[in-house]
């Protein structure tokens, strides 16, 4: 027994990580050059987390899977810190506690926190949030009625602020952040068109979630089909995955056009500059003679909305007025091949690990 702990919390802490004998985890094995491998992971078994003073264990129900990992995964200078080589691949998880030493938590309470790629997570009661019981199905937490849904309605009403009439054009539509943004634009009275990666993922955009047209970007006449679908121009772009599409986008945009830049997954494996001409000044002058306002944002710099976003939120799926998809996976051992592919589209809606 350490000597700087009383007898009742180190019987605690025992009685906590006794209760399980092996965790499993993904560790980040090698920084990945350009799309990420099997082998820039890897799966360990180990002792169970030992449960520390005001600490919570939980056993990992779902595990969230985000573009943002990509970029935890290099060593680029970003908005949040790399994984260390070795270390926990990070991410969001919804968690059942097993044991607990703080006082706000008690066994079998679910709970979300960034518990990371394992099986047992332990973590300061602090880190941890109690999942709404009213929200169901569970996992919504983890999307519609969670980050990226905070995401989609913070990055719109904010930066995008639709007015009624006007054109909003989603990319990755059919996805956990696109599919909102979209139906929000509805629900704010303007035009939605989406654009997405298949016939089945476009389709399921327009008869599903009500946008008003879908583009599939690997289609032919991506061009062409863009111009047909927005006659008016393009009033709100919301920028989620950069690349070709925003290339493809960008002469159809309105004067006074708002740009919230909240992703650009298209770019996220880039390992050297496109080829081609510069058109950085071709940008510039667009974004001077049509006084365009793009505007970069990270969720956490609406946090102040996030209780507000997510109740008018699950009002609206209550009232069947958003409606989301989640893409499962089985088994902690599937999450590498899973963020392989969504970083390539094969996901179809909010992807998590089951
Ligand atoms: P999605 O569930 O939409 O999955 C990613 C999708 O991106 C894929 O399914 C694919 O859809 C699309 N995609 C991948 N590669 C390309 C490509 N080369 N060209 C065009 N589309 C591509 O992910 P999320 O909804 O979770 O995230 C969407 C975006 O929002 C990401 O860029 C993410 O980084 C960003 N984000 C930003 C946040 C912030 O705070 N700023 C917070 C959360 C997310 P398809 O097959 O339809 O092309």
């Amino acid at each position: 027994q350490p000597k700087n702990l009383s007898p009742q919390v180190f019987t605690s802490m025992m009685k906590g990580s006794m209760s399980i004998s092996v965790n499993r985890q993904i560790l980040l094995n090698s920084r990945p050059q350009g799309e990420p491998k099997p082998e820039d992971f890897r799966l360990v078994e180990t002792k169970a987390p030992v449960l520390g003073e005001g600490q919570v264990l939980c056993r990992t129900i779902y595990l969230s899977l985000d573009p943002y990992m990509r970029g935890r995964m290099g060593s680029a200078k970003n908005y949040a810190k790399p994984v260390e080589i070795g270390g926990v691949m990070e991410g969001r998880t919804l968690g059942e506690v097993i044991h607990s030493n703080h006082q706000d938590f008690a066994e079998k309470d679910l709970v979300l926190g960034p518990g990371g790629w394992q099986e047992y997570f332990s973590l300061p009661g602090q880190a941890l949030h109690r999942v709404n019981p009213e929200w169901k199905p569970i996992s919504t937490s983890l999307g519609v009625l969670g980050m990226p849904g905070v995401t989609a309605y913070t990055g719109l009403l904010n930066i995008g602020k639709p007015q009624q009439g006007e054109t909003v054009v989603v990319a990755a539509a059919s996805g956990a952040v696109g599919s909102v943004v979209g139906q929000i634009a509805k629900i704010k009275g303007a035009r939605a068109v989406g654009i997405a990666g298949s016939t089945d993922k476009c389709q399921y955009v327009t008869d599903e979630l009500g946008f008003d047209a879908c583009i599939n970007h690997k289609g032919e006449n991506f061009s062409e089909q863009v111009e047909a679908a927005c006659p008016e121009g393009i009033d709100v772009y919301f920028e989620n995955v950069a690349g070709m599409v925003f290339e493809t986008v960008l002469p159809f945009f309105n004067n006074f056009a708002r740009i919230p830049v909240c992703g650009t997954i298209a770019i996220a494996n880039a390992t050297e500059l496109p080829s081609g001409p510069n058109q950085i000044h071709m940008l510039l002058r667009q974004i001077l003679t049509k006084r365009l306002n793009f505007k970069g944002f990270i969720v956490s710099d609406f946090s102040d909305q996030e209780e507000e976003a997510l109740t008018t939120m699950a009002g609206w799926i209550r009232k069947g007025k958003l409606r989301y998809r989640e893409d499962f996976v089985d088994g902690l051992e599937q999450a590498p091949v899973a963020l392989i592919g969504l970083l390539k589209g094969a996901n179809f809606g909010k992807l998590v690990v089951r």
